[in-house]
């Protein structure tokens, strides 16, 4: 490996590194934000949680805060499936 594409392989993976934290973040923001409790049935979801999109992301939605919330695993079934 020559030291251009030495160069290439470590900005990738910073480009990475940077999704996945970002990624991270803005899930522990949900959680801070609305504490493991469902947005759709009110109970608490801690064990079994998901991130949930309002908008879909094939809709358009964005990975923005206001575009999350948390839902149980069921209730993200549920909704999926209509
Ligand atoms: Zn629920």
């Amino acid at each position: 490996m020559n030291k251009q594409s030495q160069k290439n392989a470590n900005l990738r993976w910073l480009a990475i590194k940077e999704q996945v934290y970002k990624k991270h973040s803005l899930d522990f923001q949900v959680i801070q934000r609305d504490g493991f409790i469902c947005k759709i049935c009110g109970l608490s979801c801690k064990n079994d949680f998901e991130i949930d999109h309002l908008i879909p992301k094939c809709k358009g939605g964005e990975d923005v805060l206001e575009n999350l919330r948390m839902t149980c695993r069921k209730c993200n079934r549920l909704k999926g499936g209509k």
